[in-house]
């Protein structure tokens, strides 16, 4: 992914970063989709890493879901 976001506001390139909570667990998005694969309709889900991104001038976070 080389994709540059750009923030709304600013119309600048955003700076990728990572996000964690105080405790160090890393943030993960949970879909209602089953898992692909062998373990699929075992009752797995889908569990997507979201990309943060900051805006350099305003502060903005946005984070966002590659699938
Ligand atoms: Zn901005």
């Amino acid at each position: 992914m080389t994709t540059t976001r750009r923030c709304p506001d600013c119309g600048v390139g955003m700076e990728e970063m990572k996000m964690r909570t105080t405790d160090g667990f890393k943030l993960q998005l949970v879909t209602d989709e089953p898992k692909s694969g062998i373990f699929g309709g075992l009752g797995a889900k889908e569990k997507i890493k979201p990309t943060v991104v900051v805006c350099p001038e305003c502060g903005l976070i946005r984070q966002y879901a590659d699938r």
